[in-house]
């Protein structure tokens, strides 16, 4: 889910050869970046070569090389693995295969390299990049080319993209396959989770990660894991053993029927020892007579399909590689394209590669502080909240009571509800407050549908999907607002987090609106956006919105399969979003769709016609009669004209025989099951910066006063804020400074930062192709 700039209005420069090979382990969305620098090269006039089997295919040649088409990677977006294989090449590493490389290329012609891979595979293409003009000589001297043959090829570009599940590279927050093996971790945990509770045992769960925790630690917040070993961190105890016991202990004695351990496979103490699962094991059964279980998840975490988040990544990533290509000269160093903040960036190389081997020197000097700040800006962040959120604080479970917190989830349900008002309830507990539940939304408040929460009720929510406080489309302004005032008081909540969409949004609006009025109001409040439709102003990201993407993913790939079965058929797939073409747009380029129907841009007669003219192309094309079935997405209020049904309609009667039209409606489906890790992570992190929001309202009684509740009063324009992501900064803004940002009519927020992406789901679909470069047909 990351911005896309210039997508179509890079200069035009000449045309290029690119070779594309990735390299080292697999990782989900591999194929979605070749797809995409496939199709953006030949957008942008350039061609391109498939090298099989990663340097491999480098080093040997022949048809290990090929020339890539179009249609070469129709299909490519949502499997998972390489399609155009990888190694592991021993060649390579000596200057031998370098040279053979050098020959092979320039006798395809290929002056640039795009490789997809780890640190190592991006090394070994820098290092032939340095090496380039040397090689070239030898090959001359050699008599294998001539200097004729050798002119045109004097600078190598070479181009970076970050494959790897580990999330192991420093200078990108985020590596391409690193969240859908995420996804499997937190399927096999929550698997194990509902065996482990049903016969009370323990399981020690090993993932992935050499020197790198970033799979344990994110498996470990999304799942509710009671512990985590990860290289970064080391227990900091010589007796973690006992630590880590007494911690296990006393989640038991709360009544955990479950205990999940998850350990990095490089886990170490502080002294550099490994920490193995089969040692945990050891200590849970003899020291805690638990019934324990190892599980190594292995090589199913090398991922699969795709998810949504990391075809995109890789789709966004691979178009600019393209890009980096063409903009390359012979002084700039190899780039790496990255993503910070949400944007796609294009790094040195060479720094990123020395800034990620500081990290495995870091561990091996113990500086594992070094080591924690060298990993991406959320990593501490979200160490430090799974602890909180975790581990019981039994010095401030009893102490004296601060904010008394009323959680109330308001509109349709969303991905991360639940997992927020864990980690509210888990973190408020530490800190001695008292959160309350408010069942049903506001009515529920009115009726006195209320409750205390403690540590156990809110067990097993990381994973659950849907609202289990209830939720209700009421707002504020729906009811009697001096009620509203009225039970606040009653109840004594002193501060408020209301989770939920527009409907939170305005609920938050309206309650600040009357602070003046009602003193019950003037207490801090804060709103988390939680929605699917991601239309909350002051934020790039609601919760919810990754967990529906993947919902809408997965239904278009099955929806895709049976259009491509029955080959000409075009399917018409209506998914929701209000009046926020988000979904639509994100989902369009994760599933390759011909083309989005958005609100932001409506739909016309002229752009109908002009997709059926692109169909008829698309489909006339096809002389083997083996062309694919193709989505088109239409948002829910694109048109009040055209609807779905009517679009489809079009298309059938429009479609000359070439292709027919069936529609699907995606409905409630897309909310989503169990939610994605990604909204399970935001939740927590932004739940406990919800709470240290609230507390920055009281002052903390001293120890030696005896029960305190305070009365907090506050009606500044601070105390009453959305919270969001910015990048990978989360942000508090106050509701009042938001209204000149939002849309009420239209329910949304006025900024749209994915708005471009949508073009980008044209070029890849190729209707942009004709539409932009008709020459080049
Ligand atoms: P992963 O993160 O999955 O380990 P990686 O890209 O780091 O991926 P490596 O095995 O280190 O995996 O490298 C893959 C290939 O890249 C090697 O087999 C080799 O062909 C090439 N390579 C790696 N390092 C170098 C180097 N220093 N010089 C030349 N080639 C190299």
């Amino acid at each position: 889910d990351i911005s896309s700039s210039n997508i179509s209005t890079e200069p035009k420069t000449k045309k290029k050869r690119i070779g594309m090979l990735t390299s080292g382990g697999d990782s989900p969305g591999m194929n979605a970046a070749v797809r995409a620098v496939v199709r953006v090269a030949i957008s942008r006039g350039c061609d391109v070569y498939a090298i099989y089997e990663g340097y491999e295919g480098l080093v040997n040649g022949g048809d290990m090389i090929k020339k890539f088409g179009w249609a070469d990677v129709r299909g490519y977006l949502a499997i998972g693995g390489t399609l155009i294989g990888s190694a592991r090449c021993k060649a390579f590493r000596e200057r031998e295969g370098r040279l053979n490389s050098a020959y092979n290329m320039v006798k395809n012609g290929i002056d640039a390299l795009i490789v997809c891979g780890g640190d190592g595979s991006l090394t070994g293409a820098d290092v032939l990049r340095s090496e380039w003009p040397g090689l070239l000589d030898e090959l001359i001297k050699e008599g294998r080319i001539t200097a004729e043959e050798a002119a045109p090829y004097k600078h190598l570009t070479v181009v970076g993209l970050v494959g790897s599940i580990d999330n192991d590279m420093s200078s990108t927050d985020i590596t391409i396959g690193a969240v859908s093996s995420l996804h499997r971790i937190c399927e096999a945990v929550d698997s194990i989770s509902a065996t482990a509770l049903s016969h009370s045992r323990a399981f020690v769960i090993e993932v992935m990660g050499r020197n790198c925790g970033w799979l344990a630690l994110m498996a470990a917040v999304s799942t509710g894991a009671d512990f985590v070993f990860i290289p970064e961190r080391p227990p900091a105890s010589d007796d973690w053993e006992s630590e880590m016991c007494e911690i296990l202990k006393k989640h038991r004695k709360l009544g955990k029927r479950k205990t999940i351990v998850i350990v990095a496979e490089g886990a170490i103490d502080k002294n550099l020892k490994p920490i193995k699962a089969d040692y945990i094991k050891e200590l849970l059964s003899n020291r805690m007579k638990l019934d324990t279980r190892v599980t190594t998840l292995g090589h199913t975490q090398r991922g699969g399909k795709p998810c949504s988040f990391d075809r995109n990544l890789a789709t966004l990533q691979g178009v600019e590689a393209v890009h980096a290509v063409l903009r390359a000269t012979s002084d700039t160093p190899s780039p790496m394209i990255g993503v910070r903040q949400n944007k796609i960036t294009c790094e040195p190389l060479m720094k990123a590669v020395e800034l990620t081997r500081q990290v495995a020197e870091a561990i091996s000097r113990k500086d594992f502080r070094r080591a924690m700040e060298l990993r991406d800006p959320e990593f501490s962040e979200d160490y430090a909240a799974y602890i909180e959120t975790t581990i019981v604080n039994d010095e401030t479970l009893s102490k004296n009571k601060c904010l008394r917190i009323g959680i109330i989830h308001i509109g349709a349900p969303a991905g991360g509800m639940n997992p927020a008002t864990r980690a509210v309830v888990r973190y408020s507990l530490n800190h001695g407050h008292t959160p309350v539940a408010i069942y049903n939304g506001f009515d529920g408040l009115l009726q006195d549908n209320l409750r205390e929460l403690s540590w156990l009720d809110v067990d097993g929510w990381a994973a659950k999907g849907g609202s289990e406080l209830g939720t209700h489309k009421i707002i504020v302004s729906d009811l009697d607002i001096g009620m509203i005032a009225y039970q606040l008081q009653k109840h004594r909540i002193n501060s408020l987090l209301l989770i939920g969409g527009f409907e939170a949004y305005s609920s938050l609006v309206e309650l600040n609106n009357y602070n003046n009025q009602y003193p019950a109001f003037c207490i801090p409040m804060v709103c988390l956006p939680a929605t699917i439709s991601n239309n909350v102003p002051g934020t790039d990201f609601s919760l919810g919105s990754d967990t529906s993407l993947n919902a809408i993913v997965e239904s278009c790939d099955a929806i895709k399969q049976s259009a491509s079965a029955s080959r000409r058929r075009v399917f018409v797939v209506e998914v929701q979003g209000g009046q926020s073409g988000y979904l639509a747009v994100l989902a369009g380029l994760a599933v390759g769709a011909t083309n989005v129907y958005t609100p932001e841009e409506g739909v016309s007669l002229k752009k109908l016609q002009l997709d059926i003219n692109h169909l008829i192309r698309r489909y006339g094309e096809d002389k083997q009669g083996t062309s694919s079935g193709r989505l088109v997405l239409r948002n829910e209020c694109a048109s009040e004209t055209y609807t779905t049904d009517v679009i489809a309609n079009i298309f059938k009667s429009e479609g000359r025989g070439l292709f027919d039209s069936r529609t699907s409606v995606l409905g409630h489906i897309q909310q989503g099951g169990a939610p994605s890790p990604t909204d399970r992570i935001r939740a927590t992190r932004l739940a406990v910066r919800c709470v240290k929001f609230l507390e920055q309202y009281t002052s903390h009684p001293s120890s030696s006063e005896k029960v305190v509740f305070p009365s907090i009063y506050t009606n500044t324009k601070d105390s009453a804020a959305v919270i969001g992501i910015d990048g990978a900064q989360v942000i508090f803004t106050p509701v009042a400074d938001l209204l000149s940002e939002t849309d009420m009519k239209y329910r949304k927020g006025k900024k749209a930062w994915w708005i471009n992406i949508k073009e980008l789901v044209e070029i890849l679909s190729k209707w942009g192709y004709y539409e932009i470069e008709p020459e080049l047909n």
